[in-house]
């Protein structure tokens, strides 16, 4: 039978997850316990809820391995089976305020999230295209994120649910539309990575509008405006 699991960021998760309490406001029950008191806390969780997940190399893994499955709501959370409890405790706690703060759309992009130890094989050809690149943090863009070298890194799951988001809308990693029109203006890209393609334009484009929309809206409103729409209206096609 399929455990449906680990609601951390749900308000109902209180009497399923011993030690965790519902904080008065939000259902972040999590953030009301120190760091000491959580860790053991999402540990019992894990023990509790992680089922086995797929095998394979996904993305640019170079050998294929067993994950951990544990379910996020829809999304589906997946540890190798060489990552130790606390690590996966860890990259849990890192993420899933990352997680809670996505608005819907961006959320829902994203299916399955892979944590591995192995570093991306496609870098060495990523540099040769890329000015702004160093190594790959993780890769999305086909409803599935890969975060190498143990992970987790900050705004991970915006930028490559960014990648993902742009695929359910164009077809395609790279935007067209409105967001290609607003990017063909005088307006720069949100960041340096974001000048690389415009598909990268677009994945920071929408990290930056999670992390920090009011200044998204004072420096750079052409993109803002197409980025909000997309994360309001669930029929708008970017
Ligand atoms: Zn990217």
């Amino acid at each position: 039978m399929r455990v449906r699991g680990l609601k951390i960021g749900a308000a109902n998760h209180a009497e399923r997850i011993p030690g965790i309490q519902t904080p008065p406001r939000s259902g972040l029950g999590i953030g009301v316990l120190d760091i000491e008191t959580r860790r053991p806390v999402i540990e019992q969780a894990i023990e509790m809820h992680a089922r086995p997940g797929p095998i394979g190399a996904f993305h640019g893994m170079s050998t294929p391995e067993s994950f951990w499955a544990v379910d996020f709501d829809r999304q589906q959370w997946h540890f190798s089976d060489s990552a130790t409890k606390g690590q996966m405790a860890r990259t849990i706690e890192a993420l899933h305020s990352q997680r809670d703060r996505q608005p819907t759309r961006l959320r829902e992009a994203t299916k399955r999230v892979f944590f591995t130890a192995q570093h991306n094989h496609d870098d060495d050809y990523w540099r040769s295209i890329y000015p702004n690149f160093g190594r790959s943090g993780a890769t999305g863009g086909d409803s599935d994120i890969v975060a190498y070298d143990h992970g987790p890194r900050p705004g991970l799951l915006y930028h490559e649910g960014g990648h993902n988001l742009a695929n359910a809308l164009y077809g395609e990693i790279t935007p067209r539309g409105h967001f290609a029109a607003a990017a063909s203006t005088s307006e720069r890209p949100v960041s340096a990575y974001g000048t690389n393609a415009l598909s990268e334009d677009f994945a920071e484009a929408v990290a930056f509008y999670v992390e920090d929309p009011d200044r998204m809206k004072a420096e750079f409103p052409a993109r803002f405006k197409v980025i909000r729409r997309i994360m309001k209206d669930g029929r708008y096609g970017g």
